[in-house]
């Protein structure tokens, strides 16, 4: 039996009954003796196989490709070496597999891949063990239930990852070749979900450049209690002249009569339950955790046994989970008994359900087994926010109200509004999570007449639209039904390395544009949704085995080879194109503001023989100088550090981690490095 990693091979065998261990090439196998059989649970450490063309070289196109061990093609996977190794000794000795990594299509990707590639067994040996959770029932049902294995699913992960491949590599070697057509080197690349995400964001950042604001004036009734604004036929002022002249008619007055009061009773459903877009948007909003970090977090809980798996698609959770059990769990930790014993009073318990489904797993929601104290702080601020919204998905509506104050002075019209809740149901059970408005007004009756304090006038301008979040724009994609749960956050991750976008919310850079304006030009497929869209649609097909891997391979072989049999002809142009705004783009990243010994220069960062420093451009007659780490990537940032005033850079360490830091190496803020 093959698990995804370790950590789930040991909660697999922890939920099986009594085992042993054995240690092989330093990896760790359970082994569970029963009356006919001997089952060994060997772990994987994700994905033990890639994708690599056959044969050499850097020309472009590239379709024939082969699945082959990973430590063989990434100089950063030499650990897996002992994996495979491992895995091979194991599965030698096997007559029947099981795969038993995450069901979905990553899991079935890896598993079959193991298990295929290394015994070249078929289909009809293989079996697929489904669950959604890694606690011991689930296991123990899931492996008391096998299924066979899992044609389409597997079909259709392989698919993705030829296609990833096709589109990734092909049109990041053409933009590379462009470039270097011109005697520039530089690392870019586009895929088949990053290029449509690079254009959604560079439309956005095309019409706030273009943005044009426009003037209006708001005009304010001040009463000792509350704010009121002018208002008629909800339209705006939009010229000064105008609001001069109703500001001057109104200035001085002193009362107001209330004409008008409208109530209005509703109520606020609750929140429907978590699917992992879901999850990131509200970890980024309540705990300013990226979507990136979000998904690894709540991996992270999944490995542990405290929440269902979390890369679901879907927003609903169906009653064989049995939600009594799962909130009388909950009820047993103590930070959760008053909230948990609510829901359980409840004559009804019932959970609202979303539009959205999976096939593969239900919404995201919490084992009930405790956490212990186990956790991190970042673990423990999702763990919170998964358990209360699996509570709050069970309350009752909330009841609201909504009031309406018209005031007349002359003839002009004030309206004064709040909203307030009557009922908070639901509200107790997502606190603190819930964020509504709350604004009283004091009672008031029509025909009441009140004092004013004064009149107040402002001028505003309309704002353009606004930059995506990196969590809006998850949203955006799965809204649009671009890419997958699994890859969103990480194809906006790889914007931000490959220096498309930058900053939060997201700016695109002067390279982003260029590289989508490229792509618009010559290859417009690759950036259009509707192919990225179009190919998802189809693997759905695979799925559900009505389309095959080799007939929709065959279409994007055919798609792709005419559109880069065009770009081939006009490359040197294109790479011409770009290679003005990568040269812009790093000198504006090498410039760290003025020097801090004359008067005139400019500090920047300078690569000579090897080494890295900060020099001033008045050198010689300036000899100001700073070291910089010799390794890992670095950019310059807006950021001055408040100690030393020297500018801070951005230093990304082997990809792991990144932090910014002045250039100065004794200042204070250092003292303990
Ligand atoms: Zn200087
Ligand atoms: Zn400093």
């Amino acid at each position: 039996m093959v698990g995804e990693k370790p950590k789930v091979a040991s909660r697999i065998a922890n939920a099986l009954g009594d085992y042993s261990t054995e240690e092989n090439r330093g990896v760790k196998n359970y082994i569970i003796e029963t009356d006919d059989k001997r089952i060994i649970i060997a772990p994987a450490v994700g994905h033990i196989f890639n994708l690599d063309q056959k044969g050499e070289g850097w020309d472009y196109p590239v379709f024939d490709v082969e699945w082959k061990p990973i430590f063989e093609t990434s100089d950063s996977s030499g650990y897996v070496k002992k994996y495979y190794n491992n895995l091979r000794d194991q599965l030698e000795k096997a007559d029947e597999y099981i795969n038993a990594c995450d069901f979905d299509l990553e899991g079935s990707v890896i598993g079959s891949n193991v298990i295929k590639h290394i015994t070249g067994a078929s289909e009809d040996r293989i079996q697929r063990m489904k669950f959604s959770t890694l606690t011991p029932e689930d296991l123990q049902n899931a492996f008391d239930d096998l299924e066979d294995f899992d044609h389409g699913m597997t079909e259709a992960g392989l698919t993705r990852h030829v296609l990833d491949y096709y589109y990734g590599v092909n049109v990041s070697r053409a933009l590379m070749q462009a470039v270097r057509d011109n005697d520039r080197y530089k690392t870019l690349s586009t895929g088949r979900v990053q290029g449509p995400t690079l254009k959604i964001l560079a439309d956005r950042e095309k019409e706030i450049m273009e943005f044009d604001p426009t003037p209006y004036w708001e005009i304010y009734l001040n009463h000792s209690e509350f704010q009121a604004q002018w208002e008629e036929d909800e339209d705006r002022i939009w010229d000064e002249e105008t609001a001069e002249k109703i500001f001057k008619h109104v200035q001085g007055e002193e009362k107001a009569e209330v004409t008008n009061v409208k109530v209005n009773n509703y109520s606020h459903n609750p929140p429907i339950p978590f699917n992992l877009t879901g999850l990131q948007s509200e970890a980024s909003s309540h705990h300013n955790i990226s979507p990136k970090q979000a998904q690894s977090l709540a991996q992270e809980l999944y490995e542990n046994g405290l929440i269902s798996y979390p890369r679901t698609e879907s927003q609903k959770l169906p009653a064989k989970l049995g939600y009594k059990g799962l909130l009388k769990k909950l009820k047993n930790q103590d930070n959760y008994k008053d909230k948990a014993k609510k829901v359980l009073d409840k004559d009804e318990i019932y959970p609202r359900q979303g539009k959205k489904e999976d096939d593969a797993h239900p919404a995201i929601y919490p084992t009930g087994e405790p956490p212990g104290g186990s956790l991190s702080k970042q673990q423990r601020k999702v763990y919170d926010l998964i358990v209360k919204r699996f509570f709050a998905v069970f309350g009752d509506a909330a009841k609201r109200q909504s009031l309406t104050f018209t005031l007349d002075v002359k003839e002009h019209e004030f309206k004064a509004k709040s909203k307030i809740t009557k009922q908070r149901n639901w509200y107790n059970l997502y606190e603190p999570y819930v964020r509504v408005e709350e604004a009283e007004l004091p009672d008031m009756e029509e025909g009441q007449v009140l004092k004013v304090e004064d009149f107040e006038k402002e001028e505003k301008e309309t704002q353009p639209p606004n930059r995506y979040s990196q969590s809006k724009i998850v949203n955006e994609l799965e809204k649009r039904n671009l890419g997958t749960k699994a890859t969103r956050a990480k194809s906006v991750d790889k914007l931000y390395n490959r220096n498309y976008i930058e900053e939060k919310p997201i700016e695109v850079t002067d390279l982003g544009l260029a590289i989508t304006n490229t792509l618009e030009n010559y290859c417009p497929n690759i950036v259009s949704e509707e192919l990225t869209r179009q190919f998802e649609e189809k693997m759905q097909e695979i799925k559900e085995q009505n389309d095959t891997r080799e007939d929709v391979l065959e279409e994007a072989r055919d798609e792709l080879g005419s559109i880069l049999e065009q770009f081939k002809e006009k490359q040197k142009e294109i790479g011409g194109e770009l290679v003005d705004t990568i040269d812009a783009e790093r000198k504006r990243r090498r410039q760290l503001g003025p020097c801090d010994q004359c008067e005139d220069g400019t500090l920047r960062m300078i690569k000579k023989s090897g080494s890295r420093f900060v020099g001033c451009s008045e050198y010689p007659d300036c000899e100001n100088t700073y070291p910089l780490p010799n390794n890992g990537d670095i950019k310059s940032t807006d950021e001055i550090c408040e100690e030393c005033n020297t500018p801070k850079i951005w230093v990304n360490r082997d990809n792991k981690k990144n932090y910014n830091m002045c250039i100065d190496p004794d200042c204070p803020t250092k003292d303990d490095w």
